[in-house]
């Protein structure tokens, strides 16, 4: 039988996944001067960016000073800290602070870049229990992500193939990574060769319901997500078989399946027709909220304008919308009490009408840009669900998004960045840091990979913790006496 052949083609660099971090990547080696294939598996790129509501927490940047807002990167990492302690009883969590760090240094670079590709940020968003201060800020439009890094993708420097899917890392006989087979849309097997190195740049594993049994308990992995399909582990299941070390695999935040973009302009309602939480508090206390309803029945009330103007999210969430002319009609369809659901709207729009800063009745401080009521008919409900958006496991890297093995070590020719990392992301519940992670660690992985300029890698792995002489020679096995 004839063997199907495969071709071969060279390259600087390889990014795996054209999501914000592989944007970022393939920008920056580009940038430095390097040759780069760059391979995604949907046909554009943004990966999930284009399905989020694009918030990004940026540290110290001018939309701050233009507001009187003094940032710096201590009191961003205070409150990352608080964040990702939160989260250290109900997930195991290594939390690289050093990341964090970086991030609250570098993060205003990325904002400046994204500015002068032409993305733009008109407002914050308030989150005082996440934040000390405003620094997430909204984008107008989750499509410019991927517009202002387009004339990368579409330059002479880079090669991309669209549909196709990087499927296993090659490796030379020292264990070096040196390229990545990919399968390409029309069939064929291509062995990508970079001299320089990969990033892995393919997002996270919450699309892979393997993955997802493997890392989760049954009642949280059987639970939906929202989002591109893409999200299937690659990067982890690839980087995983030539030795990275993956740290927080159990980090998956529930979350209740809504965009924040629609959210901003929704109450949520319990069985008896009342707003019964903060419908933009912490992640945690929302999920926490729904669950503790009676078979977790609760719904997110909008009206018509919003049905419209956010169609997208509305059409994203897991059930479809149910929706009247009148409220009163709205609530004999879902089966609460009409005059009650009425009187919860009206106290809503009193609320934003009154320009108070703190909803009264549950001290929520995120309102409608323009303080637009739920007013306007048809009248919508839409189901809440507790699943989930994104995950925090990843690899852990060097200070250069170089991976790391078990025991520290840098594995040659390895790069990774966004949600195939997993220090930085225990503080997701700030709002806006895997976006912006991935844009910032993108950066910086697809220079550090086409410039050759490496950091030494700080240990925070646990085994090179605890078996430091070991880093780096053969194990020996240990007979204990019993
Ligand atoms: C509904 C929703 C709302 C969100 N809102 C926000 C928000 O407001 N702020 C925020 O910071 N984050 C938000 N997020 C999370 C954020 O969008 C992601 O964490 C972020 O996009 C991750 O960036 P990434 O580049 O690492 O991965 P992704 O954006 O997931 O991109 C990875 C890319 O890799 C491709 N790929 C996967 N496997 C392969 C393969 N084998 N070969 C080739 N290509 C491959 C995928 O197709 C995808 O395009 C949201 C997510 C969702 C789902």
């Amino acid at each position: 039988m004839q063997q199907e052949e495969t071709k071969s083609i060279e390259t600087d660099v390889l990014v795996i996944g054209a999501g914000p971090a592989g944007m970022a990547a393939v920008a920056a080696a580009r940038e430095s001067g390097a040759s780069v294939v760059a391979v995604e598996a949907q046909d554009r790129i943004g990966g999930n960016a284009i399905w989020s509501t694009g918030y990004v927490v940026f540290v110290d940047t001018p939309m701050q000073r233009a507001e009187g807002i003094e940032d710096d990167v201590e009191e961003f990492l205070e409150d990352a800290g608080v964040i990702a302690d939160r989260s250290r009883g109900d997930f195991g969590v290594l939390y690289d602070e050093k990341l964090a760090r970086i991030y609250g240094e570098e993060s205003a670079e990325t904002y400046r870049q994204l500015i002068e590709r032409g993305v733009r940020f008109p407002r914050f968003i308030h989150r005082p229990k996440q934040h000390q201060l405003d620094r997430v800020a909204a984008v107008e439009d989750t499509q410019m992500f991927a517009a202002a890094y387009q004339p990368d993708f579409d330059s002479d420097e880079v090669t991309v193939f669209y549909r196709s899917s990087a499927r296993r890392l090659l490796t030379d006989s020292d264990g070096a990574v040196v390229g990545a087979r990919i399968t390409t849309d029309d069939g064929t097997t291509v062995n990508v060769i970079a001299s320089r190195g990969v990033v892995l740049c393919a997002g996270g594993y919450q699309a892979n319901p393997d993955m997802r049994a493997r890392y989760q308990p049954e009642s949280r992995s059987t639970k939906p997500y929202l989002g591109i399909d893409t999200a299937r582990g690659d990067g982890h299941l690839m980087g995983g078989a030539v030795g990275g070390d993956l740290i927080n695999m159990t980090f998956i935040p529930s979350l209740v399946i809504v965009a924040s973009s629609m959210l901003e302009e929704s109450i949520a309602i319990d069985r008896q027709g009342r707003r019964f939480h903060d419908e933009t508090g912490v992640y945690e206390d929302r999920v926490s909220a729904v669950l503790a309803q009676p078979d977790q029945w609760a719904y997110y009330v909008f009206d018509g304008v919003t049905a419209e103007k956010k169609a997208q999210y509305v059409e994203q969430m897991p059930d479809e919308a149910v929706s009247s002319e009148t409220l009163e009609g709205l609530a004999e369809l879902i089966g609460v009490p009409a005059d009650q659901l009425v009187a919860t709207v009206d106290e809503w729009n009193e609320t934003l009408e009154s320009g108070a800063t703190v909803d009264p009745l549950q001290g929520r401080v995120s309102f409608p840009v323009d303080r637009r009521g739920i007013r306007t008919g048809p009248f919508f409900a839409s189901r809440m669900v507790a699943g989930c958006s994104f995950i925090s496991g990843g690899f852990q890297v060097t200070t250069s998004m170089q991976v790391v093995d078990v025991f520290g070590d840098p594995i040659p020719g390895l790069f990774a960045a966004g949600d195939c990392v997993g220090g930085f992301n225990p503080c997701a519940d700030l709002g806006g840091i895997h976006i912006g992670g991935g844009l910032t660690f993108g950066r910086i992985a697809g220079h550090a990979v086409a410039s050759g300029d490496l950091a030494k890698p700080h240990t925070t792995s646990p085994l090179s913790r605890f078996l430091p002489s070991r880093v780096g020679t053969t194990m020996e096995i240990v007979h204990v006496e019993s």
